[in-house]
């Protein structure tokens, strides 16, 4: 028997690359942010701001590319937006002087205003407040979490899921005081728009230079309010890209301060997601030293995250049209003998469909990644631990990904799900195994699965109930039977003279669990781990002692450096970035929050290409490994 290594394979990439992102952002602090990202050829000859007048023409671009054609269409088919027609007027010939450039700019920002009312991403906060530790290096004494849908008809508001008070209350008030000590989750959902009347009167430009933001040739502006200027909001800096002159990136505060709350600093990242629209992606937010009263200070970094902008049938009957395409024999029923089923086979059926219908759901909402190559990668783990234990599943199984950065894994019938915050933080192929092992044995032990969604009418729920209406949880019982089992698997695995690592990254969960008990809470399945119990606790004692201060020893990866979302059909892949050696222990940063750098790049002006439905990932069948790369 053969089992699937990943020696040159996507898992050691998938696995590595969550160093490089952090070390990539932790040496970039977000006062130095203006500067180009140290690989773009940022291009930084422009004229000094002060001798520039809004009339004056802006100074060449030193680079040789030319600068590409306008983009004509502007509102692609695909797009739910509605906007006139005066609206999606695409600029001709490249603007001269800046008073052109600024012109272009507030015509799309206006053009982006009105597109975000009509879209409804998930937004996703995730917030941690710091203190300095004796090194003087922050540490994270307690946590936050906002997941919610935007609702920006009448100014940015958002659905929640997860029942914060105050949460979902339409904000009348738009861009006036909404961040109270509280942490007002609309508040982080607002940072993706600058203002919501972005007017040239308002404010004074300054040019400032030009620069790559990955493959984007940008234009760096900074916009402060004119003075005396009331409706004025944000004061800070914006990256025009030199095209179409959209926004892609603005990083600065809100004007004026309020004198009851506090106005965050934050740094905004748009994608191109269709051609000629650019949506908000991520959002980093940092306080260091903001004092809020006499003795209190403020200081926080926090994640905010977009994604699910085309939710297929969200308040939309599309589903008959989807009908209507389908090849004839596609609708026959599929199974080899014309027979009823047997009992067993009808019960298997009726969980199937259980499983199928939840499934459908959390990906319809916005929860679920659809079936990508990443389900194949932990798919191919799966395998491994079935193949080495000569264990025939007599079904298929799957792996998805829940899109939300709680950690946490489950099993829905025969299908693992892993959350992304989980993926981005494993360090490593044998915890990765421990997890799905963990997962894999409820399965082989046929624990129970809650078959009530068979019935469709379970499924009629408001999204925001999601987290309330579906629970995949165990009974304690189950639990501790699954973990007994894990190590079993594991024990015969590819794996099993790596558990000292998956029991690291154990113990660094136990150890952060008191002070990030968001991060670690699950929201659909069982608790990983929490200050008395850890699951899979008998790996702790095989592990080594947990040291900060070595920088080989990685028990744990910041947030966000493994999975790469789509925002727009939430596809995930896994990130291509390279690993970088850590040069410190400040960079270890577990489970730590970090800056966004998304590397930007234009989508081409080519057709759309034709949406494929996939079914969900085919693993090996069991008992016949993956091909080993
Ligand atoms: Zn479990």
């Amino acid at each position: 028997m053969r089992i699937a290594r990943f020696s040159s394979g996507l898992l050691l990439t998938l696995l590595a690359c969550g160093l490089l992102a952090a070390a990539q952002d932790a040496s970039t602090s977000p006062s130095q942010s203006a500067a180009a990202p140290a690989t773009a050829p940022a291009s930084t000859s422009g004229s000094p701001a002060a001798q520039n007048s809004a009339d004056a023409p802006l100074p060449p671009s030193t680079d040789s590319a030319q600068p590409a054609p306008a983009q004509t269409s502007q509102t692609p088919a695909a797009t739910p937006v509605s906007v006139p027609a005066n609206q999606t007027m695409a600029p001709s010939t490249p603007a001269a002087t800046l008073n052109d450039v600024v012109d272009r700019v507030v015509q799309r920002e206006h053009f982006f205003i009105a597109q975000m009312k009509h879209m409804h991403p998930m937004v996703e906060t995730y917030l941690q407040n710091l203190k300095n530790d004796d090194a003087n290096n922050p540490i994270p004494v307690s946590d936050q979490y906002f997941l919610g849908r935007l609702e920006m008809s009448d100014g940015p508001d958002d659905i929640s899921f997860v029942g914060q008070p105050g949460f979902g209350h339409r904000m009348l008030t738009k861009l006036t005081g909404v961040y109270s000590l509280h942490y007002l989750p609309m508040g982080f959902a607002q940072m993706v728009i600058l203002d919501t009347d972005f007017q040239k009167r308002y404010y004074k430009f300054t040019f400032v230079r030009r620069e790559f933001l990955g493959d984007l040739r940008c234009l760096v502006i900074d916009v402060q309010p004119r003075e005396g200027q009331k409706t004025a909001r944000f004061m800070g800096r914006i990256w025009v890209e030199d095209q179409d002159y959209n926004i892609v990136r603005f990083n600065g505060t809100y004007y004026p301060q309020p004198k009851i709350n506090f106005f965050f600093h934050f740094d905004s990242w748009r994608l191109n997601m269709r051609p000629g629209v650019w949506l908000p992606a991520y959002v980093y937010t940092e306080e260091s030293n903001l004092k809020t009263g006499l003795t209190k200070t403020l200081h926080f970094k926090a994640q905010t995250r977009l994604w699910g902008y085309d939710l297929k049938g969200l308040g939309k009957n599309e589903e008959f049209t989807q009908i209507l395409v389908d090849a004839p024999q596609s609708v026959k029923d599929q199974s080899d003998a014309a027979a009823d089923a047997t009992p067993i086979v009808a019960e298997r059926m009726w969980e199937k469909q259980a499983e199928e219908n939840a499934i459908e759901r959390l990906q319809k909402i916005g929860l679920l990644a659809p079936a990508s190559e990443v389900d194949k990668v932990l798919a191919t783990v799966v395998n491994n631990l079935l193949v080495t234990n000569n264990i025939d599943l007599q079904s298929d199984y799957h792996c998805r990904v829940l899109l939300t950065a709680p950690l946490e894994s489950f099993t829905i019938g025969h299908t693992i799900v892993m959350s992304r915050g989980l993926l981005d933080v494993l360090p490593d192929e044998a915890s990765l195994a421990m997890v799905l092992a963990h997962e894999l044995s409820h399965i082989v032990l046929g624990h129970p699965f809650d078959t009530k969604l068979a019935f469709n009418d379970k499924l009629f729920f408001p999204d925001q109930d999601s987290f309330k209406r579906l629970d995949f949880r165990h009974s304690p019982a189950e639990e501790t039977a699954a973990d007994a089992k894990a190590i079993e698997l594991l024990k015969n695995s590819p794996y099993k003279d790596k558990l000292g690592n998956a029991g690291l990254f154990l113990k660094a969960l136990q150890q952060h669990s008191p002070e990030l008990p968001n991060l670690i809470r699950p929201h659909l399945g069982n608790s990983f781990a929490n200050d008395k119990d850890v699951r899979m606790a008998s790996l702790l004692s095989g592990a080594p002692n947990l040291d900060p201060k070595r920088l080989d020893q990685i028990a744990a990866l910041p947030l966000g450096g493994r999975l790469k979302v789509d925002p727009w059909s939430d596809q995930v892949d896994l990130s291509k970035a390279k690993q970088v050696t850590l040069t410190s222990a400040r960079e270890k940063m577990e489970f730590g929050i970090t800056p966004f750098f998304p590397h930007l790049s234009r989508l081409s002006n080519s057709p759309e290409k034709v949406a494929l439905t996939t079914t969900s990932a085919q693993p090996g069948d069991a008992g016949q490994p993956a091909e080993a790369k």
